[in-house]
């Protein structure tokens, strides 16, 4: 009988509790017992947030994996104490979610909907018709769970989109550029730039007042994936010349953004409170199942963490 250990903000556990309890009779996990708190000794799989109160795992001697139900993993990589696999989220309806709402911020943008949904004093302004997607170039930093199926989508509506990884990629309608020299290239191209990469310590400053330069001049940026992405300086200072016209931020370097950081009165500056998107707490569970039934089962865990690369 697998013990299964929930490690996230308690408040979380009544939403999850029945989806888990559900996905795993459904994964044929039928003798699970899963629970709020356990001698750490007994515990076999931790369901983990990073911001829980576990943070030492030297404890839980007979752990078989820790299964996080973030996509996100920055803050449990570096872990020492963590000895055995580390699972990440890859979930539908986070990367439906995700999706959407880089959908939306590219399509802000790109039809200029600013202008006008601030612009109702009486005058007419008809004079900027917006170019048709195919004739904007959109580039995605990261193309994983999430930047693939952004790209996707924004291929789909007919965007010129670009799309820079680690390894080499092929996917359809989006021309793919990888390691430093293709990072020059894609910046080189994207009016819109979304980056999706994780947070490690090769993609920190990402995007640094050099590479705000390689950007086309008025290119707008858009960061869902991680505060530490971004030089909040020299963006400020990109923001100031004009060099970027606007910055559409979800996440900072420090969460909550504190009140009296410069990005909140920043004309040029959108805060969104960390809210691209969400794990699902029903979609995930059955990818939390599904690893806890791998794990009883012997065969490899799903969206393992590579621990040296840090996601
Ligand atoms: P993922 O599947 O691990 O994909 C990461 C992508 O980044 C991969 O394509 C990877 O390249 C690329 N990458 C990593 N290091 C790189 C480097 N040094 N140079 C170039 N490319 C590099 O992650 P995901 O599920 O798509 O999630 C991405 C990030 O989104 C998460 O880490 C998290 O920080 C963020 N996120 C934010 C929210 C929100 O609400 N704001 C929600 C969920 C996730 P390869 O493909 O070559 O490995």
């Amino acid at each position: 009988m697998p013990k299964i250990l929930f490690a996230a903000l308690p408040e979380r556990w009544a939403t999850y509790e029945p989806h888990l309890r559900q996905a795993l009779a459904d994964a044929g996990v039928t003798d699970a017992d899963l629970v709020l708190a356990a001698d750490p000794a007994e515990v076999d799989y931790i369901v983990y947030a990073p911001n829980s109160d576990v943070q030492d795992f030297t404890p839980y001697t007979r752990l078989k994996a820790v299964l996080n139900l973030w996509a996100g993993v920055e803050d449990v990589a570096p872990n020492t104490t963590l000895a055995v696999p580390l699972a990440r989220m890859v979930d539908e309806g986070l990367t439906e979610g995700m999706v959407e709402w880089c959908v939306g911020h590219v399509l802000r943008h790109h039809l200029g909907m600013d202008a006008h949904i601030h612009g109702q004093d009486g005058v007419w302004r008809n004079g900027d018709v917006p170019p048709l997607a195919r004739d904007r170039a959109v580039g995605i930093l990261g193309l994983g769970a999430l930047g693939q199926d952004v790209a996707k989508a924004l291929a789909a509506l007919r965007f010129d989109v670009g799309g820079w990884a680690r390894s080499e990629k092929s996917i359809a309608g989006v021309r793919t550029f990888h390691g430093p020299d293709g990072l020059d290239k894609i910046l080189s191209r994207s009016e819109i730039l979304v980056l999706l990469l994780p947070d490690t310590p090769a993609t920190r400053n990402v995007l640094n007042a050099d590479r705000m330069a390689r950007l086309p001049r008025g290119a707008v940026i858009i960061n869902p994936g991680r505060g530490p992405l971004i030089d909040d300086e020299a963006l400020i200072v990109a923001l100031n010349s004009g060099q970027i016209a606007h910055a559409t931020l979800d996440v900072f370097r420090e969460e909550p953004l504190p009140e009296t950081h410069p990005f909140w009165a920043h004309p040029g500056v959108t805060v969104t409170p960390h809210i691209a998107s969400e794990t699902r707490p029903d979609t995930a569970s059955q990818v939390i199942a599904e690893n806890i039934r791998r794990g009883e089962a012997g065969e490899p865990f799903l969206h393992l963490v590579d621990r040296t690369l840090g996601y």
